[in-house]
């Protein structure tokens, strides 16, 4: 007998009855004969609304009571999927991620897991209960609850299927991974198959249909994922390892995120080091830094401008401002309202001209590029929020995309 782990999304579970109906499929699943785990992320918004909730109650809520209150979010969508299965005469157990012996270390709210121990799964698995994972969280070695980082359920599901050596399926609200956003690109056509290369570039430059630390540890276990809708029957995108030879478009797709906040150290004395002194105290608090450009310098001053996420934006400003002054920097300023869009191909790398049409579509659609940063198969820009969706959509047009593969 094969086992299988699925995923099921927040707005999958958002209530009683799309909770019932995720149950039936469970059930279907189940009837065919094959070992199931199913992961759940929290119903519909409610992490947000927790996250709320938290900063109504303090202004600095304390990260590991944070990690605590997000993982009941989980805890209450396994419980009630894995209800509905006994009403439906199926067995079934809910398992939080420390019974799942998901084990992590202690960074809260973007835990990393160091270790799974299947035994207690295995056992279930074994008696011919359908096993439901609250996904999301793990245990440290000292017994405190983690989180792993937003949409992390996905993670669990991922590590779920490397220890268990099962397939992946990853059932939410689109039934693939489109082209481009199919919510703001009506023209988005639907992969069949991605590598993980250009999966793990599509993830971390914004399509959150999966978070970007499954894809790379999906890539590291090589274990396939069907990315597909929970609401339909239609075939999914996988995900997998090999490489796309016969693709004749060489963009897979095109990424937006809006999450970006754009910080600028103006009049920087160009010394060396400068970076080093600025960087290390951002990095130190955790804060990633995404897009970094520095101007060649004019009179012995340079402006270094670079972009954190929005959440990151009052943090990162107040540790960076100190330090503006320290090295006698002119002055520095912040801006929430940038986005940033990425067109993402492995065929890119060796063929050239990629960049100038997407600068000349930009161009053309009126759209200023603040900044640029490219990878192998990657040119990101980023851009005005508000040109965001007209951005998408010029590009999607410009590289053919809505055509077959
Ligand atoms: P879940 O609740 O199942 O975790 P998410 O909301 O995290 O689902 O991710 C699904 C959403 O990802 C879709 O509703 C879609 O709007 C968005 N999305 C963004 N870019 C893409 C893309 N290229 N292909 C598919 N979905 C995308
Ligand atoms: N509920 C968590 C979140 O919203 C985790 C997840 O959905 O995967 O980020
Ligand atoms: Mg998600």
């Amino acid at each position: 007998m094969s086992a299988v782990v699925q995923k099921y999304g927040g707005t999958s579970l958002a209530d009683a009855d799309r909770i019932q109906s995720v149950a039936r499929r469970v059930a279907a699943r189940r009837a065919e004969g094959d070992q199931l785990v199913v992961v759940v992320s929290a119903m519909g918004d409610s992490t947000d609304d927790l996250i709320a909730l938290a900063y109504r109650i303090a202004k600095r809520p304390q990260e590991r009571e944070m990690d605590v209150l997000l993982s009941t979010g989980e805890i209450v969508s396994s419980t009630l999927l894995t209800m509905a299965l006994h009403e439906m005469g199926y067995d079934a157990v809910s398992l939080t991620g420390a019974q799942a012996g998901i084990g992590t270390d202690r960074r809260y709210g973007r835990a990393r897991i160091h270790s799974v121990n299947p035994d207690r799964i295995h056992r279930e698995l074994e008696s011919g209960r359908v096993v439901i994972v609250a996904g999301f969280q793990g245990i440290t070695e000292e017994m405190d609850v983690t989180t792993l980082g937003r949409g992390g359920s996905n993670i669990t599901a991922i590590a779920l299927a490397a220890a268990l050596e099962a397939a992946c399926e990853n059932y939410t609200d689109v039934d693939g991974v489109y082209t481009a956003d199919p919510r703001i690109e009506p023209n988005a056509r639907k992969l069949t198959g991605i590598s993980y290369e250009e999966m793990l570039e599509l993830s971390s430059s914004g399509v959150r249909v999966l978070q970007s630390r499954s894809v790379e540890l999906a890539s590291v276990y090589n274990v396939p994922i069907l990315v597909a809708s929970s609401f339909t029957e239609a075939p999914g995108t996988l995900i997998h390892g090999g490489v796309n030879m016969e693709q004749r478009n060489k963009v897979a797709g095109i990424a937006h995120d809006s999450d970006v906040a754009k910080i600028t150290v103006r009049g920087v004395p160009d010394r060396p080091g400068i970076a080093a002194t600025l960087f290390e105290p951002l990095a130190e608090a955790g804060i990633s830094v995404d897009t970094i450009v520095q101007n060649a310098s004019a009179e012995g001053a340079t402006d270094l401008t670079f972009t954190v996420a929005r959440a990151d934006l009052d943090k990162a400003m107040e540790l960076a401002g100190p330090i503006a002054k320290e090295i006698n920097a002119r002055d520095i300023v912040g801006d929430r309202t940038r986005a940033k869009v990425s067109l993402i191909g492995a065929g890119m790398q060796s063929a050239p001209g990629y960049a100038a049409r997407m600068f000349r579509t930009l161009y053309e659609g009126g759209i200023n590029i603040e900044m640029i940063s490219t990878s192998e198969i990657r040119i990101t820009c980023i851009i005005d929020e508000d040109r965001v969706t007209d951005a998408v959509r010029a590009l999607h047009k410009a590289f053919e995309l809505e055509q077959a593969e």
